[in-house]
């Protein structure tokens, strides 16, 4: 296995979402403070980024072309080449929250979680963010509540089940998943850090899934991701990232899929973590790992909408 800085100091501000997209070989990831989609070509090496008005939680490609971004309290449709933005849908509004983390359901339904104002002590989030999700239709609806840090989806190849963290508890939960209607139930916690020492599991963070149904989950404040059985929630493989501690985000890449991109954050890294931390903000690539991930799935739905809720 090897662990290699690919974009030194990505991320101005946190570098989150990473999506591979399986035609063009590029890895799509955001800056959400620098309010930035960025979009790497391994092969090249080019990182292009196009920057809009305000931060931005997830970016997922759209089947009809462009992508879906969660630009501040919005579901917004981007034109990577016109930079031309439509809002979708607004949530929340006269609350201080913003979109976080989103992806996309193997139906191709955008789920997106919001996140409320930072606090220092993530623990002490207040717990007001909610989780989204856009239906094929074009329609927004609320389906979980009293949400701290929205992050972390995946599916099981099956489609039966749904993984999801919210990483103020610092908990991994499991859902039954029903495909057809896009509903969740039967929440159970399968993976816990509250409690455990910081600096060892840190806060469960961004997550993907593997083809043999483990789950990666970045350990943001732990400098690792960990690989958790999701069935007897055992740690089997603990994956360190060199000179960052603020682990955001992976997703399975490269023309095999069988490559890991993980994120980090700079945002509000002090002088002094710098000191300790370099690589803060940056993109990294691990190899070797004997693993592979599944295609991400895109957008399939209507872009429309114009709902506030
Ligand atoms: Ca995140």
């Amino acid at each position: 296995m090897a662990v290699e800085c690919v974009i030194k100091n990505a991320a101005k501000t946190v570098g989150e979402g990473p999506h591979w997209d399986d035609i063009t070989n590029t890895l799509f990831y955001v800056d959400i403070q620098a309010n930035s989609i960025h979009r790497f070509n391994p092969e090249t090496g080019v990182d292009d980024k196009i920057e809009l008005d305000d931060t931005i939680g997830f970016v997922v490609p759209a089947r009809k072309g462009g992508l879906i971004a969660g630009v501040g309290r919005s579901l917004v449709h981007v034109d990577w080449d016109t930079k031309k933005v439509t809002k979708l849908h607004e949530v929340e509004q006269g609350l201080q929250t913003r979109f976080n983390d989103g992806k996309c359901d193997p139906k191709g339904r955008v789920w997106a979680g919001t996140m409320g104002p930072v606090d220092p002590d993530v623990k002490k989030m207040p717990m007001i963010g909610s989780l989204y999700c856009l239906d094929l239709d074009g329609s927004l609806r609320t389906v979980v509540k009293d949400v701290g840090i929205s992050n972390g989806l995946a599916w099981t190849e099956d489609a039966k089940t749904m993984y999801y963290i919210d990483s103020t508890p610092q908990k991994v939960y499991r859902y039954d998943f029903d495909i057809a209607t896009g509903n969740i139930s039967n929440q159970s916690v399968i993976v816990d850090h509250a409690g455990k020492p910081l600096e060892e599991f840190g806060f469960p963070d961004g997550m993907t899934i593997d083809t043999e149904g483990k789950l990666w989950v970045a350990c943001f404040s732990a400098s690792k991701v960990i690989r958790y059985d999701p069935n007897t929630g055992k740690q089997l493989q603990s994956v360190n990232i060199p000179s960052a501690a603020r682990i955001t985000s992976c997703c399975f890449g490269g023309k095999n899929l069988d490559e890991l991109y993980v994120t980090c954050s700079a945002h509000e890294v002090t002088e002094e973590e710098f000191q300790k931390f370099p690589l803060s903000g940056s993109v990294f690539r691990v190899t070797g790992l004997g693993v592979k991930g599944f295609k991400a799935h895109i957008y399939d739905g209507e872009i429309r909408g114009g709902s506030k809720i």
